[in-house]
């Protein structure tokens, strides 16, 4: 039987800014994405908006998956999918189990590609303004689990000796380790510290020393997953806390918006300023069709006197796709005219190079066209701009470019473990207070909200924080 292939990728601890090149790139153009507990959701924004994605943690209902079925698992959805990306929280091969997965596909003969990322045995304590080494001071820096089960003990006695001990997986073991090092004449006082969730919004991290920060940590509620760094860099204060005195630390943006491309981009500035964004979508919440608009695209080209009333930036961007997949040059469409009903979706289309003839319904009325393709996103506003185009004495076509969305064809056994974006997205607003904002129409963008469960809570527009409409520019 003929195999897809699957990439074993590093997800780094968090931060959207971690993620390698090489993982995203496998992320965006994955048919499945199979994730961890510790994967950000914030990294599955970059998947195609039709791509599966199953949680290799606990099912709802389930237990959560052995190892031994996890490996099956890529296994056989490689032999039904084209790219299977399996992600990791850090690197795949820090206490990731990444070689036994990559130990199943070649015995199974899967082709696939191993991808590392940047671990939080490093990354975590940087983000807490921790330098793993530090000239005249450390030297050396061990990285050890903490479970119990991994015989950490036995292997005190080389640790103890590292000028600086990192601890993966260790806040239940924290006071046994700290007693045994102790025993093996590492002093009390020697500076420790512990970050949990970090590079996150939810980053917490505190320094202590060897004797006290088990206790400390705990009557904090500072807990699992955390990285724990004992040695004299645990005290050092030369990155400060840098990640968490940014001015958007600790924040949480879900941004409500036609297209995911929207969304990236502007998730990107509020992370710029250390906060955390999430994004729901009309092209993750239904799926995207480009038939009807190339249709209509070529007949403008046909020379017709053509409208086009765009309601979304999503509108805008897959028209800018069906031209281009038309071949067509935007100069021949001179008898077009064009109209963005919102301010936001004006903006998308002067990113896009062209200026819209109108602006309102008022104005599209009185535009001389045949016919009018009107984007029709699904909300009860849709008849105000049908009756515009139709006093202008066009007819009017409607386009449908969402439909139902399908569910993934994954294979009936692991159904179970898939999770649609709107759960994603719902249990990250569990989480914690988030602000919410529109990209576009808060009013065409409210069904996204009912749909995460947030149905009763405004929702601010975007603009009004300044936040402009994001480059529309098209992918192949
Ligand atoms: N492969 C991962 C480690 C997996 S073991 C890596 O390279 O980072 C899981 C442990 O990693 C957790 O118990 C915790 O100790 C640590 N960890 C992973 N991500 C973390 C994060 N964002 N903040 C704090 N600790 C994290």
């Amino acid at each position: 039987m003929a195999y897809g292939r699957v990439a074993l990728v590093g997800a780094g601890p968090g931060h959207p800014g971690l993620l390698t090149e090489r993982a995203r790139a496998l992320v965006e153009q994955a048919d499945v994405v199979v994730f961890d507990r510790l994967v950000s959701p914030r990294l599955l924004m970059h998947a195609k908006p039709d791509a599966a994605l199953l949680y290799a943690g606990k099912a709802p209902g389930c237990h959560a998956l052995a190892q031994r079925e996890i490996e099956a698992m890529l296994v056989d959805l490689a032999r039904h999918h084209g790219l299977v990306v399996r992600l990791k929280g850090g690197d795949p091969l820090v206490f990731g189990r990444g070689a036994e997965e990559a130990a199943a596909l070649r015995e199974a003969g899967v082709p696939f590609e191993l991808v590392p990322g940047v671990t939080s045995a490093v990354a975590v304590p940087a983000f807490a303004g921790i330098p793993v080494t530090l000239r005249g001071v450390s030297r050396s820096f061990a990285v050890a689990t903490g479970h119990a089960g991994d015989g950490l003990r036995a292997h005190l006695d080389a640790l103890a000796g590292a000028e600086t001990l990192v601890l993966l997986m260790g806040v239940a073991e924290l006071p046994r380790i700290a007693e045994e090092l102790r025993a093996r004449g590492v002093s009390p006082d020697t500076p420790a510290a512990i970050v949990a969730w970090g590079s996150r919004a939810k980053q917490r991290s505190l320094r202590a020393t060897l004797a006290t920060l088990a206790a400390e940590a705990e009557r904090r509620g500072i807990g699992s997953p955390a990285v724990i760094v004992i040695g004299d860099v645990a005290a050092d204060a030369s990155l400060g806390s840098w990640f968490e005195a940014m001015p958007r630390f600790g924040e949480r943006h879900l941004l409500f918006a036609s297209s995911m491309r929207e969304a990236l981009a502007h998730a990107a500035k509020l992370e710029a300023e250390g906060a955390e964004v999430l994004a729901h979508t009309w092209d993750r919440a239904q799926s995207v069709r480009l038939a009807e608009l190339e249709a209509a695209v070529s007949m403008s080209a046909q020379g017709k006197p053509v409208g086009f009333a765009f309601r979304t930036a999503l509108g805008v961007e897959m028209w800018f796709c069906a031209v281009q997949r038309a071949g067509l040059d935007l100069r021949r469409l001179s008898s077009l005219k064009l109209a963005a009903v919102d301010g936001y979706v004006t903006q998308v289309l002067r990113d896009g190079g062209l200026a819209p003839d109108a602006r309102s319904l008022g104005e599209m009325a009185r535009m001389p066209v045949e016919v009018w393709f009107a984007e029709v996103p699904g909300s009860g506003r849709d008849a105000d701009v049908e009756a515009a185009c139709r006093a202008s004495g066009a007819e009017v076509r409607p386009l449908h470019l969402l439909g139902p969305r399908l569910a993934p064809a994954v294979p009936p056994r692991w159904q179970p473990f898939v999770r649609a974006w709107r759960d994603i997205v719902a249990e990250w607003l569990a989480e914690g207070p988030a602000d919410l904002w529109a990209l576009g129409d808060p009013a065409l963008l409210r069904p996204l909200a009912d749909d995460v469960g947030m149905g009763g809570e405004p929702l601010r527009r975007a603009d009004a924080f300044g936040l402009a409409a994001a480059e529309a520019v098209c992918g192949a």
